[in-house]
């Protein structure tokens, strides 16, 4: 596994020996643990296909993208993987702290269990997160903060953070539009019978009705959003001019006059939305309210042949019901980024079931995106340093509560976070195989 550290050793010593004439002043260094996914096969930096990115100054609500102090990165560059380090490290060494970096992340005794035991801050990225657990929290005494370099804390036990007084905050919005983009990709491609047509082509073939035989347009279709926060609205507003008919639901109603603006139709519950829907997009973080929501009961719901996209998170789906539905036609199609756990095994059924477009989890890390999370930790980062309060929409846990879009957008109760599939395991059937009966 691919490991990389960075120890400004130096820059400790300093504090160490300013400590024994300016007492008063002294601030300890504090290690900053960074969890990232590793760098590119081809190795690191890669050859950019693009020169620059749009910059981009306020998201769709007014709210300002990331505002550290400065920034030591170019936009654009890759910032996710072990040499990226989120563009992290000459800040965190000139301001004399620890940058720890590892992908080792996955099983007993990893490398991050390890650095984690002395660690102050932890960041990890949803797209290869690090499962800060109930047990690692507690081995955790010098832990304050968990900092999600994206969107979605799930792989924090947010139960235990509460307990144990460890903030969570994340770069929120930063890849909102990112997620909707690639959400309204994955709706045109299952539809459009993309996937099958270009693997034809690509293999010397030309029939042209083995690809229209599953092809339709999705001008006229019913398209439901379970939840319309920052991704669900722009999932909407980029569906709108495509001519469907829009749906959607939340716990907050959204306001008349977008309502209007997309012609949306209101449902108290997704349960009695799905039956007349002919695409669902899944859009809502996973919390106790909302795992295993598509379960073996529930896709019963879903019309015949309707397309499931879900980029939010794969435990919001049973994998085995997923699998029958598309083999069983009760669904057309699958797609999503997000599967549980992370990375997946070889053998995961989403890898090989029928009809699905799934990517590994990729579509909030775009280079656009890593440059606005990247910014936003270290914004997050700044704070802490400087005792400055976070913003309020980047906070999930503050101070042994839910706050802010935590608030918002979770509940509590018990989370599984981090372990096998807690729902849907039947002790009468402990491979946990289902059976739908359509
Ligand atoms: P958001 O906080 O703006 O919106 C979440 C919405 O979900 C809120 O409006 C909330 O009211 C609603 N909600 C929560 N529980 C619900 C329930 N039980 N029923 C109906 N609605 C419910 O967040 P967002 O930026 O839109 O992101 C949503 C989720 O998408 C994240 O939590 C994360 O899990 C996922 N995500 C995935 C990626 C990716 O790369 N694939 C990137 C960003 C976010």
């Amino acid at each position: 596994m691919l490991n990389f550290k960075i120890k400004s050793l130096q820059a400790c010593r300093a504090c160490i020996a300013r400590s024994q004439f300016f007492h008063s002043s002294l601030r300890p260094c504090d290690k900053i643990l960074c969890v990232l996914y590793p760098d590119p096969s081809s190795g690191y930096p890669p050859q950019y296909a693009r020169d620059d990115i749009p910059r981009i100054y306020k998201y769709p609500d007014g709210q300002l993208t990331p505002t550290p102090e400065a920034l030591d990165f170019d936009p654009g560059q890759l910032l996710g993987c072990v040499s990226g380090a989120l563009g992290l490290k000459k800040f965190l060494e000139s301001k004399g702290h620890d940058l720890l970096v590892t992908a080792d992340k996955d099983g007993p005794g990893c490398e991050f269990e390890h650095l984690l035991k002395e660690a102050h801050y932890v960041v990890s990225q949803p797209f290869y997160p690090a499962y800060l657990t109930r047990e690692r929290i507690q081995n955790s005494p010098n832990l304050k903060a968990s900092i999600t370099a994206g969107v979605g804390s799930d792989h924090v036990d947010l139960e235990a953070a509460m307990e144990h007084n460890v903030d969570v905050c994340e770069v929120t919005y930063c890849n909102s539009i990112s997620v909707s983009e690639h959400v309204v990709m994955m709706i045109l491609a299952l539809a459009r019978n993309y996937i099958p047509s270009y693997e034809i082509v690509s293999h010397g073939g030309w029939n042209i009705a083995d690809c229209a035989q599953r092809a339709y347009d999705i001008e006229g279709m019913k398209v439901g959003t379970v939840a319309a926060g920052r991704i669900g609205q722009a999932v909407l507003k980029r569906l709108h001019p495509f001519d469907c008919e829009l749906h959607y639901c939340d716990r907050h109603r959204l306001p008349k006059n977008i309502e209007e603006r997309y012609n949306l139709t209101y449902w108290h519950d997704w349960r009695d939305m799905v039956s007349h829907m002919d695409v669902v997009t899944l859009n809502c973080p996973l919390h106790p309210e909302t795992e295993h929501m598509i379960n073996a009961e529930t896709i019963k719901l879903f019309k015949r042949g309707a397309y499931l996209v879900n980029t939010a998170r794969g435990k919001l789906c049973d994998k085995l019901v997923i699998r029958q539905a598309l083999e069983q036609g009760q669904l057309a199609g699958y797609a999503g980024d997000v599967w549980f756990p992370q990375p997946p095994a070889e053998d995961h059924p989403w890898r090989h079931m029928p009809w699905h477009a799934m990517t590994p989890h990729i579509s909030g890390t775009t280079l656009s995106a890593q440059t606005r999370y990247a910014a936003g930790t270290r914004e997050i980062l700044e704070c802490y340093f400087n005792n400055k309060p976070i913003r309020e929409e980047y906070q999930i846990v503050t101070n042994g509560q839910l706050a802010g879009t935590g608030a918002h957008s979770y509940s509590k109760g018990n989370a599984t976070n981090g372990s096998e599939d807690a729902v849907g395991i039947d002790p009468h059937n402990p491979q946990g195989e289902t059976v739908i009966r359509l």
